[in-house]
């Protein structure tokens, strides 16, 4: 059944929800301190974002599509009063309902006022919504979150901790949740931790000390606060005006955090599940300098993904690092734009490579990975029309085969090149004098992951939960005559 699903990727219309979330437990500046955290989780997501605030009798929220930046005017920020918020950054290709999708969700249920926001992605979304649906819950959006809220407010229990255990026990998949409830911040993470939430304490002036929960660490820095730990797998974190609660709602599942957090996604400056992201990025570039050296005079990073990998090679392998492509840094992620012609315009608005740096060279041109091999194509071009001699593209992490359900926004296996490719012939196409990955031994070792705790799905096609979706299943099934 499983490989009939992977087998059948054009059947699939998954939810893409890169995001990144955050909350500020007792704090007189609460929305501003959201916003300045948005502002380092930018990269997270950047269709849409938003804020909730709970002012002591009512939750306010202002949300948009946009970025950090420009959604948050000293006006907004205004609108946002009280000590307690969560905020949300949101990346996700969904059409044209995406303005309705930008979070937090919040309602008005008989368990009091509740604001919601998530990172992740809930597998079984589509299933929990017919059921919701079926007994009469209407939903506004297409996001797979406000299904977390309806089953809130449908359950029979009396409280919300109770209403929301019960709720989480619903779920599947990918989620790192962050809720207001009137005067309590609640946090969980899934059972399996795919995705990252940290837990920090801030210092306020004459005022008992703030608690702070963000997808990465980078925040806790801006905000001036102190990393305390993770919120556990399968951990739900509430904190009221009785102080912090920690509690499992549930036993733990097989740990599978998303090696692509430290491959790609998270920032440099980021603790993420306790590691540093810097460390492991440092790592992969080291190792895969030794499995897969190049006889080359300089490397190069394609900036900014494959920066720190690029300093790791050149360490190991004794070549010069230079920096001979140039960065806009005004540009979006060209991967995050949502259409193929906006990306493709999108690479020379991006880059610009320095001919003095490259006229004559034998280059080896570092990055993170290759997914649909169309961007890679144009740096070693652009790398080879600047004067480069050679150039020698080496990636980061093994080739990415498999899409992710888990909230990394992968294309369909039909569009990743190494799903349908052999390494030569991605060298081929994207006109490289030579290509290579860096082992899964070696990724494993990069980030440390002695004990198995990472999840690899996408360049192993194994998955860490049972089954994804069973609507897709269903279909995929169908479509594969199973
Ligand atoms: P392509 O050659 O078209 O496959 O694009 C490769 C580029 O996309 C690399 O520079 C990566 O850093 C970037 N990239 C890889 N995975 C992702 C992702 N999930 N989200 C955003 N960008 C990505």
């Amino acid at each position: 059944m499983h490989d009939a699903l992977l087998d059948a990727e054009d059947v699939f219309d998954k939810l893409h929800e890169e995001c990144g979330v955050v909350a500020i437990h007792g704090h007189p500046e609460a929305s501003k301190l959201a916003y300045y955290s948005l502002y380092t989780l930018q990269h997270r997501g950047q269709e849409s974002a938003g804020v909730s605030t709970w002012d002591g009798k009512t939750i306010h929220t202002q949300k948009k599509m946009g970025h950090v930046s420009d959604i948050f005017t000293p006006e907004v920020i205004g609108k946002l009063p009280g000590s307690l918020a969560i905020g949300h950054t949101r990346y996700s290709t969904t059409g044209d309902t995406v303005a309705l999708n930008a979070q937090p969700f919040s309602v008005h249920c008989n368990k009091g006022l509740i604001a919601v926001a998530h990172n992740g992605n809930i597998t079984n979304a589509t299933e929990l919504r017919k059921e919701l649906e079926d007994r009469g819950s209407i939903f506004q959006a297409s996001s797979d979150t406000e299904v977390v809220l309806h089953l809130v407010a449908n359950s029979r229990e009396k409280t919300l901790a109770g209403a929301l255990r019960e709720a989480l026990l619903q779920l599947e998949g990918a989620f790192s949740l962050v809720f207001l409830a009137q005067d309590r911040i609640i946090v969980a993470r899934d059972p399996y931790g795919f995705r990252p939430l940290a837990m920090g304490w801030l210092e306020v002036p004459g005022k008992p000390s703030a608690y702070v929960f963000a997808s990465e660490t980078c925040a806790f820095d801006l905000l001036g606060a102190v990393y305390l730990n993770d919120v556990q797998p399968g951990e739900m974190v509430i904190v009221g005006p009785e102080g912090v609660t920690r509690e499992r709602y549930t036993t733990e599942k097989p740990r599978s955090q998303c090696v692509f957090e430290h491959v790609y996604f998270a920032r440099p400056d980021s603790l993420v599940f306790g590691r540093p992201v810097q460390t492991s990025r440092e790592m992969m570039g080291v190792l895969l300098a030794r499995e897969a050296p190049a006889d080359a005079d300089i490397v190069v990073p394609v900036p900014d993904s494959g920066n720190t990998a690029a300093l790791g090679y050149s360490a190991e392998s004794g070549l010069p690092y230079r920096q001979a492509l140039i960065r806009n840094h005004y540009v979006g992620r060209t991967f995050i734009e949502p259409s193929q012609a906006i990306r493709d315009f999108g690479v020379k608005l991006k880059l610009n490579p320095i001919r003095a740096l490259l006229e004559g060279k034998k280059v080896v041109l570092v990055d993170d990975s290759i997914v649909r091999g169309t961007t890679s194509r144009k740096i070693v071009r652009m790398v080879r029309n600047a004067g480069a001699r050679e150039v020698h593209l080496r990636i980061s992490c093994p080739p990415t085969i498999s899409p992710c359900f888990y909230g990394v926004d992968t294309p369909n296996k039909s569009e990743l090149i190494a799903a349908n490719s052999g390494i030569e012939e991605i060298r081929r196409f994207i006109e490289a004098d030579s290509l290579a990955y860096l082992s899964m031994p070696g990724l494993n070792r990069a980030v440390s992951d002695t004990k198995g705790e990472y999840c690899y799905a996408c360049y192993t096609g194994d998955y860490p939960t049972d089954f994804v979706n069973i609507d897709q299943l269903v279909r995929a099934g169908k479509k594969a005559g199973v």
